[in-house]
């Protein structure tokens, strides 16, 4: 076992260099035996957090009394384990990796199956949630769009996108192409920015959108159909929204209670249903404009999520220049860039597995998240 062991580490050592913060890097068991893999699966979050204990489950139909399960990691931390729950128990280093590995063995000690898992440490969850993925006027996938997907890319970050419904009813077949290369793409995720995007401001002051003072069927069949399009011309059903402008009101509130498979709630309200993720600082002062002293004044290293609303088609050279100013400056804190859906369930799962009922009746108000 030990001499495997040391394979296993030399080729996690080699591929070191190659650890993003965000994507699938390649698995250093892959080319080795799995046994029959598909019996073996690892229940737990794709996020841990430095100094938190978190369990994981080995799940599989095989176990029986003289099956001898083992668990390692590779990587950061350590695990101490128990037949089919181990739990990781030390993470100093934030914002890195590891595989967690689970083997099945007979008595007789053959392996019969293995599989693992690449997991990510944070001590700061960064949410950048970049709004308005729209087609430009002749149809066009904006430069300023490109170049900020190209930067996520190259730096192995992540980022959350919110697309506009209507846009992709009828799409320009670069767009829809371009959209489906970042559904497939781990560093992105796609989100629900409602189906019209629709801000008109009327002479009065009064501002009409499609989430406020709209009626009930109005407001659900904007979000419902944002879903149903995204899922049938991208393949993937969105698990967070968020309103055009942020504008809701208390029918919104009850709309997304039909809603379970939607998640997140950027910037939103508590409706028992959703998880909400707050607005604490802002990246862009004024909107579109991205501004790192603003931002430094806003930010608590200590907040546990924190949510960029980021606009990057209205950037220009020096906006985006300053966009990767705070990008730099949250990596000097140690954030890791995360996916609404990763955060969520690694919320999730801290909740039902390790949180006493009742002591944390908080966790779906927003606010501040610890
Ligand atoms: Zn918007």
């Amino acid at each position: 076992m030990r001499k495997k062991r040391l394979i296993f580490l030399i080729l996690a050592a080699s591929l070191g260099a190659l650890w993003g913060q965000c994507s699938r890097v390649a698995n250093p068991l892959q080319n080795l035996s799995h046994g029959d893999q598909g019996i073996v699966s690892i229940l737990g979050p794709s996020l841990t957090k430095t100094g938190q204990e978190l369990p994981f489950y080995l799940r599989t139909k095989r176990l029986a009394q003289k099956e001898r399960v083992q668990w390692y990691v590779i990587g950061e931390g350590e695990i101490v384990s128990s037949g089919s729950k181990a739990i990781w128990v030390r993470g100093l280093f934030p914002d890195t990796h590891f595989f967690l590995v689970c083997e099945l063995y007979t008595s007789n000690d053959v392996l019969i199956a293995r599989n693992s898992r690449l997991i990510r440490t944070f001590r700061q969850a960064v949410v950048l949630k970049a709004d308005d993925f729209i087609p430009d006027v002749n149809s066009h996938i904006a430069p300023q769009w490109k170049r900020f997907v190209r930067f996520i890319r190259e730096q192995n970050l992540c980022a959350n996108i919110g697309v506009v419904g209507r846009f992709l009813e009828h799409p320009p077949e670069n767009y829809r192409l371009y959209l489906l290369a970042l559904a497939r793409d781990a560093r992105f995720e796609l989100w629900n920015h409602g189906y019209y995007h629709s801000l008109i401001y009327g002479g009065d002051g009064r501002v009409f959108s499609e989430f406020f003072a709209r009626s009930y069927r109005f407001q659900y069949e904007a979000l419902e159909r944002t879903q149903r399009v995204m899922k049938e011309k991208l393949g993937t059903e969105p698990h967070a929204f968020g309103a055009p402008g942020n504008l809701f009101d208390h029918i919104t509130v009850q709309v997304l209670q039909s809603f379970p498979e939607i998640h997140v709630w950027f910037f939103g309200k508590n409706n028992g249903r959703q998880m909400i993720f707050p607005r604490t600082v802002e990246a862009e002062y004024p909107t579109g404009r991205p501004n790192l002293s603003v931002f430094a004044t806003g930010y608590d290293p200590e907040e546990e999520l924190v949510v960029l609303q980021l606009h990057p088609a209205m950037w220009d050279e020096k906006d985006f220049g300053e966009f990767v100013k705070i990008i730099r400056f949250l990596q000097k804190y140690q954030a890791t860039f995360v996916l609404a859906e990763e955060y969520y369930q690694y919320r999730k799962w801290i909740q039902q597995n390790v949180m006493p009922r009742d002591s944390h009746k908080d966790f779906w108000r927003g606010g501040r998240l610890h």
